[in-house]
């Protein structure tokens, strides 16, 4: 397979605050992530990966180095260009962030209706995006009504559901039990590899490490790669 280069950092450094409450968290992180790849972010509590990941997901503006996300570049980019490479990126978060309102079919479909082509049925693409996720029998449950795990599930079938060429996991098995949070991990990462998309997954979970196929720790804003033992 063609290895597309999908995410090039160069001396990118990060800032929070203004004047005197200026405090640097990330200190020139190199990095370049390859269409395909499995990647995972260790490290302490308040060492930046939240932050570097909410850069590369252009949540959050880079303005200091180099960040190119799927040939954009994101430091110094306008609103506009932001809001573009989004589409092309899923994100799970911690909290899986479902709407509670919405049955799990209609929060899968509200990911998909964001990226309508007309070309599709919205209605039974979420339906077997859920049903790749094992949650064929709770299509129409409420997030309520839904286990942790099964939410988080949820959560991936909306990352996933047009095929975005990267996905940022922050945490997503926090809240989950050890087992639950492997195979959570593991329908992530088969569905990513089904799709050739790119997976940045954060993690304190010791149990997952060994899901990727490169390992980074961010340490007091600063990344390194670490060699595979
Ligand atoms: P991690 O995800 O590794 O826990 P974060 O990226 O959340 O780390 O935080 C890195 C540092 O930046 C911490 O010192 C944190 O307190 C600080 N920080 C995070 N978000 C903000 C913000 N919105 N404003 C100011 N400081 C922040
Ligand atoms: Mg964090």
């Amino acid at each position: 397979m063609k290895q597309r280069l999908v995410v090039s950092i160069e001396n990118l450094n990060h800032y929070y605050g203004k004047g005197t409450l200026r405090k640097q968290v990330l200190f020139d992180i190199n990095l370049k992530l390859h269409s395909g790849e499995v990647l995972l972010m260790k490290g302490p509590s308040g060492s930046g990966k939240t932050t570097l990941l909410t850069l590369i997901g252009g949540l959050r503006s880079a303005r200091e180095g180099s960040l190119k996300v799927l040939d954009q570049e994101l430091c110094g980019a306008k609103t506009k260009d932001l809001v573009r490479v989004r589409r092309d990126i899923g994100y799970i978060f911690q909290a899986h962030n479902l709407l509670e309102s919405l049955t799990a079919r209609q929060n899968v479909q509200m990911s998909l209706e964001l990226h309508d082509d007309g070309k599709q049925d919205i209605r039974a693409t979420a339906a077997e995006m859920l049903e790749k996720v094992g949650l064929a029998e709770r299509v129409d449950y409420y997030p309520d009504n839904l286990s942790g795990g099964q939410k988080q599930r949820v959560a991936i079938a909306r990352a996933l559901a047009s095929h975005p060429k990267l996905v940022l996991a922050d945490e997503p098995t926090a809240a989950l039990d050890s087992v639950t949070g492997r195979k959570v991990v593991e329908l992530m990462r088969n569905l990513a590899k089904e799709q050739g998309c790119t997976i940045l997954l954060v993690t304190h979970d010791n149990r997952i490490f060994d899901i990727a196929e490169r390992t980074f720790e961010m340490e007091d804003g600063r990344l390194f790669e670490r060699e595979l033992s």
